[in-house]
């Protein structure tokens, strides 16, 4: 008898922890088939930390199994690095730093190529602003020299487009006083009268840069044209652009200027049907990327190619085949 009621609680503990087991290896599996995949961005002053959140939301929301998130990071050449050694599956990069990585050029030279990267979609052009604190004598390109610059972000792009546009006007860091500060943190440097010049390669508008106009005088340098079309020559991935007067409060002119453009870039060893339903989420959802930021209009999958920099990853193909935009 009493045996029989030991039994029984038995039964029920083992029925008990038959179903927590179950239970368990059923939501183990659950999470097993969810794939996580990290998207890196830039810093929070810029545009692609706002549409890389915009896009990591999208893809959790519209693709079944996955979950996406977003990170901060110092953008381009740190982003080049995440992905191609498989940190970040995807990563937001400058299509000029893309090239540059996955050939081994300019400031690759040294390393092995990064081949591991593929492209999946370029998005809008990011323009190299060149902002000064007025007054701090800075008119023209040529009026960096002896100045306090904030150069861009440790790995970012925009410090390898700060080295650059600075040596086509003769210009080293041996001549200036360089500060590797994000967009943020160089608009409060400029504000403060820490640094008198900032070099920002970005979507416009960029919001660090409308922070800071709207409380200190800053100018907007322009580069001359006969400068533009040898920066061009020598590294055909800018082109000219204007940034239009209006842009930034106190800016009331147009600017001459050189631009490169977004893209998105994913490490090859990337599921094909993955990086198929990211492109095709993303191109048929740029209405998310619009209401982001002003830039985000501008991404299309009409566009998608132009400018891209290295091989595609078959994911993007394949959509790119369906939708008649490869011949
Ligand atoms: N293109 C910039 C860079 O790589 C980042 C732009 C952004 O954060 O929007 O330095």
């Amino acid at each position: 008898m009493k045996l029989t009621r030991i039994n029984k609680v038995l039964g029920l503990v083992l029925i008990a922890v038959f179903l927590v087991v179950v239970g368990f290896s059923v939501s183990a599996a659950g999470a097993a088939e969810e794939e996580r995949i990290v998207l890196a961005t830039g810093g929070t002053g810029g545009v692609y930390y706002p549409l890389g959140g915009a896009m990591a939301s999208l893809w959790s929301g519209e693709i079944e199994g996955v979950s996406a998130s977003s990170e901060s990071t110092g953008a381009s050449v740190e982003n080049v690095n995440l992905v191609n050694f498989l940190e970040s599956q995807f990563g937001l990069v400058q299509n000029d730093i893309a090239y540059y990585a996955f050939n081994a050029v300019e400031m690759f030279s040294d390393q092995e190529p990064m081949e591991s990267m593929r492209g999946v979609f370029t998005m809008y052009p990011e323009t190299i602003q060149i902002i000064a604190r007025a007054g701090a004598g800075v008119q023209s390109v040529e009026d960096i020299a002896g100045k306090r610059v904030a150069v861009g972000a440790p790995g970012s792009g925009t410090e390898v487009n700060a080295r650059q546009i600075l040596h086509a006007h003769g210009i080293t860091y041996d001549d200036i006083r360089q500060d590797f500060l994000s967009f943020a943190e160089a608009a409060d440097a400029l504000r403060d009268g820490h640094v008198d010049v900032a070099f920002v390669t970005a979507g416009l508008p960029t919001s660090s840069v409308i922070d800071l106009a709207t409380t200190t005088n800053v100018d907007v340098v322009a580069i001359g044209p006969a400068m533009v079309d040898s920066i061009i020559e020598e590294w055909p991935y800018y082109a000219e652009v204007t940034i239009p007067g209006g842009t930034y409060s106190g800016q009331d002119s147009d600017v001459r200027a050189v631009a490169v453009m977004a893209m998105m870039i994913v490490h090859e060893t990337l599921d094909e049907d993955l990086v198929y339903n990211i492109t095709r989420v993303t191109l048929e959802n740029t209405d998310v990327l619009a209401r982001t930021h002003d830039r985000g209009r501008e991404v299309t999958a009409e566009s998608a190619l132009a400018g891209m920099s290295i091989d595609l990853h078959p994911g993007a193909r394949r959509y790119y085949d369906e939708v008649g935009l490869l011949d």
